[in-house]
């Protein structure tokens, strides 16, 4: 079964079971308003338009081997949802090229950036559709992309693309973003809940994964254990994360670590953590795995980290910061960096901070004080972000 159709089967359930949705009402939720299908440098490649009642198009662009119509199409439904949720002002898209860019030189990497552009040149643009940073994609990857636009178009547009590099229009903070929002949650969820001294683990070691790790540690909280797509590293007295960041940078993989036990990879779920922050890829915790799970809270800082049956088998046992919340951080963000190149004016990373807390906290307290007695945070996200388009739609008379 495609990724899709799960996200089909988990929201006709929401809009039936809570919502009390009509079918039509589901079915124009769930329907896509366009999927561009493209070929950039030989490597298939998909943007899906999901919807825009709220604002333009707005995702990621992911490079990955494992990227195909249905996951873009769930990626792009949950950015929707994300951005009403957080009363950020854009609609929701995704785009990937199924690519395996890890052996790329830097050269092929700009080449494809570049080709990704001219194949989608008329259907992005600063108030229609404006793709960001996502998997194996970075700042650098969105510079290349401002360039071609540019180039194309004869003239300056920063606001086309986010997650910039400071330098070419890009917003303070933005690189941290993703994971600082998650924190900020977290520590909030963390006081509300009365758990001191958390022992964390995080799962996954990119953008999301190692920035989450470097903040935590740099507030002295404990990262027992972390792993890239090699292995785990777990030390029970806390790992020191700029060695290990060090480290990866250098030799690209945890496998052959020697400060500290290096365990199977897989194994980092059922380590005995407070705190479980995935951080990798979709449905990473699954029906065959989640019962292994002791965290009391688990943070999905990556898109989709738990499938619908780990979420039945753990939302009972442990309390799920469901992902269109705790990972918004980067899409919150990207709004300030596209405000910013709008009008011109530059905030300084406190600004960005303040902002960013306030309005990811806020949302937070929504949820808190709208969930309903034996209603998860999931549940109620998705309520209310649904509610909130399904609403735009029928003001714009297209339901
Ligand atoms: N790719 C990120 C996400 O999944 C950020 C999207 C954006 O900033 O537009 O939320």
């Amino acid at each position: 079964m495609g990724l899709f159709e799960h996200v089909e089967k988990d929201i006709s359930f929401i809009g039936k079971k809570y919502m009390g949705l009509k079918d039509k009402e589901i079915s124009y939720l769930l329907t896509p308003k366009n999927i561009v299908r493209f070929e950039a440098n030989g490597f298939e490649g998909y943007r899906v338009q999901f919807n825009n009642d709220l604002g333009p198009f707005k995702g990621g662009i992911r490079f990955h081997q494992e990227v195909d119509e249905s996951e873009v199409k769930s990626l792009a439904f949950w950015m929707v949802i994300k951005c009403a949720l957080n009363n950020v002002p854009f609609g929701g898209g995704k785009g990937g090229v199924n690519v395996n860019p890890k052996n790329f030189s830097e050269k092929e990497y700009e080449e494809l950036s570049r080709a990704v552009v001219r194949a989608l040149k008329n259907d992005i643009g600063v108030d229609k559709d404006i793709p960001a940073p996502d998997v194996y994609t970075n700042s650098q990857v969105m510079a290349w992309m401002r360039d071609e636009y540019e180039k194309i178009f004869g003239k300056q547009e920063p606001g086309v693309v986010t997650g910039k590099p400071i330098e070419l229009g890009g917003s303070k903070g933005r690189s941290e973003s993703t994971s600082q929002g998650g924190i900020y949650v977290l520590k909030e969820v963390l006081k509300r809940e009365g758990i001191k001294d958390p022992r964390i683990g995080i799962e996954g070691f990119g953008n999301a994964g190692m920035n989450a790790a470097k903040i935590l540690r740099n507030q002295r909280y404990k990262v027992v254990c972390v792993s890239d797509s090699t292995g785990a590293v777990y030390n029970k007295r806390g790992l020191d994360i700029s060695k290990l960041i060090k480290y990866k940078q250098a030799k690209g993989k945890f496998e052959n670590y020697e400060e500290d036990t290096v365990i199977k990879k897989e194994d980092l779920i059922e380590q005995d953590l407070d705190v479980l922050i995935p951080a990798a890829m979709a449905e990473s915790i699954n029906k065959d795995n989640a019962h292994k799970v002791k965290a009391k809270i688990i943070l999905e800082l990556a898109n989709g980290p738990l499938t619908k049956e780990a979420d039945d088998i753990l939302k009972d046992k442990a309390l799920i910061i469901p992902d269109i919340l705790a990972n918004s951080g980067g899409v919150i963000v990207s709004y300030f960096e596209w405000i910013q190149n709008k009008t011109g004016e530059y905030w300084t990373e406190e600004e960005v901070q303040n902002k960013l807390k306030e309005k990811i906290l806020g949302t937070l307290k929504e949820l808190y004080n709208e969930q309903e007695k034996d209603v998860s945070m999931r549940i109620t996200a998705y309520k209310k972000g649904i509610r909130k388009v399904l609403k735009a739609a029928k003001l714009r008379g297209a339901l």
